[in-house]
């Protein structure tokens, strides 16, 4: 029988066909280079990483999520042959070579991070990113761990996880100082399961309580081309600080930053406006986390002017809240550690005052107090009476609908993987894919433009 490869093969996969598109994308020589020094020159020749990559790639574009299916798949369908240039007597690998070089050479080599950023230079190249206008957000993947074997947290310590010997709990005690994982609150959950120790036990949703991981996604709003991804515990300040991490990474590594950012209340603290506004001049179209609003008719905060000349607050009669009536030689004097400074009116004002009922009923004087970054605080709230605001909010959904595509048409609504290194290349590879479909979708004439092989 003759032998199909290469060119041959070729023939038989449709042109517009998505493989075909990403095959331009992929860049072997560089994969080989990456894992060159992971390798040694003796004993049996290893497996050929491009051969691993492109067939995990091939598992998460297509939505195989079992090993065993994915050999098999590629086995018997002529196109993933074709893609993987196995020919048609090229030998599928074993399905457990990808644990080996999961939890290998990959990550030794953050090989799946530079494939990564590979797709996303291509997206930069076919002018699919503006850089203009970035969203960020998370969402909740379920762990591989059995919540019925999860054991409560005060029965939990690290020389419990060392006694477990398994290598999540080991990834756990690594990672019990980084502010992604161990160190993001001291808030500890309820149960924490033994098998995944790092995942967070939660009822988010109303749901049943189950144990998940975070997946971060940092989009540009113009084609929704995912510009960088991370794993957390699936914690708001792990979030936020995961948020900052991309924004850093994406300016590091592409020379990248946006002029605004659109998120949901869960990034607008204080600190993190603080952090955009002022140390990187980005406009944040984020609601502010705001607890001081009240609901019973009463004067909220909201309803007191700022007067910035004057370093106080103008409630709603036109009288001065003041810090300090004098003047004191010690500037930190009423400073308390959080930052937050107290504006106080005056007792005899309040006392005559006729909106006293709706401002401060049961206090002799109304006070407001000031959070530390009230400047960016502020600047958010303009920002959300903006029309700019109003786009930003619809371009915000993108990456919920990149979620939606994650879990329902790529089946990764429970991770296979263990660990927070396990969660970590399971979102790089399903970023990868949703990069790799979006630029067969957008730019699919690049198969037409395909150089001689
Ligand atoms: S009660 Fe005091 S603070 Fe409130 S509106 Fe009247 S004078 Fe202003």
């Amino acid at each position: 029988m003759e032998d199909f490869s290469g060119e041959q093969v070729k023939r038989h996969v449709p042109a517009k066909h998505i493989l075909r598109v990403i095959n331009l994308i992929l860049d072997g020589d560089s994969l080989r280079d990456a894992l060159r020094p992971f390798y040694s020159h003796l004993g049996r020749p290893s497996i050929d990483p491009e051969l691993i990559i492109r067939m995990l790639v091939i598992g998460y574009v297509m939505g195989i999520r079992s090993k065993r299916r994915l050999c098999d798949k590629v086995h018997l369908n002529l196109a993933y042959r074709w893609f993987c240039r196995l020919g048609l007597k090229g030998k599928v690998p074993d399905h457990s070579t990808f644990s080996r070089y999961g939890h290998g050479k990959f990550r030794e080599s953050n090989l799946l991070r530079q494939v990564f950023e590979s797709t996303v230079e291509r997206c930069l190249k076919e002018d699919l990113v503006s850089g203009e206008g970035f969203a960020v957000d998370a969402s909740l993947i379920s762990a591989d761990a059995n919540k019925v074997r999860s054991i409560p947290a005060e029965d939990w310590s690290p020389q419990v996880a060392r006694a477990a010997g398994n290598r999540a709990a080991q990834e756990y005690l690594e990672t019990l100082d980084n502010a992604a994982f161990g160190a993001a609150s001291p808030v500890q959950p309820k149960f924490v399961a033994k098998s995944d120790p790092a995942a967070q036990w939660t009822r988010a949703e109303e749901s049943r309580p189950y144990c998940v991981f975070a997946t971060n996604y940092l989009i540009d709003t113009k084609n929704s081309v995912i510009m960088d991804v991370e794993a957390t515990r699936a914690i708001r300040q792990a979030e936020v600080g995961a948020s900052r991490t991309m924004l850093d990474r994406t300016e590091k590594r592409f020379g990248i930053r946006p002029d605004w950012l659109a998120a949901d209340t869960a990034y607008g603290n204080a600190e993190n406006l603080g952090w955009l506004v002022k140390k990187r001049s980005i406009i944040p179209f984020i609601p502010v986390l705001d607890k001081s609003e009240r609901t019973d008719g009463t004067f909220s905060r909201s309803d007191f002017e700022w007067d910035e000349a004057h370093d106080q607050y103008i409630c709603p009669e036109g009288h001065a809240l003041k810090q300090f009536r004098r003047n004191y030689s010690d500037p930190n004097r009423g400073q308390e550690p959080s930052g937050r400074k107290k504006y106080r009116a005056f007792k005899a004002t309040c006392q005559v005052c006729p909106s006293k009922e709706i401002c401060c009923l049961k206090a002799e004087a109304r006070y407001v107090t000031r959070e530390p970054h009230e400047e960016a605080r502020e600047f958010a709230r303009e920002c959300r009476k903006t029309n700019a605001y109003k786009v930003s909010r619809d371009k915000r959904k993108k990456v919920e609908m990149l979620f939606a595509h994650l879990k329902r048409i790529l089946g990764l609504s429970r991770l296979r993987l263990r660990g927070p290194n396990g969660a970590k290349d399971e979102f790089l590879l399903a970023a990868i894919a949703q990069n790799l479909q979006k630029l067969a979708k957008l730019r699919p004439q690049c198969v037409f433009q395909e150089p001689a092989t």
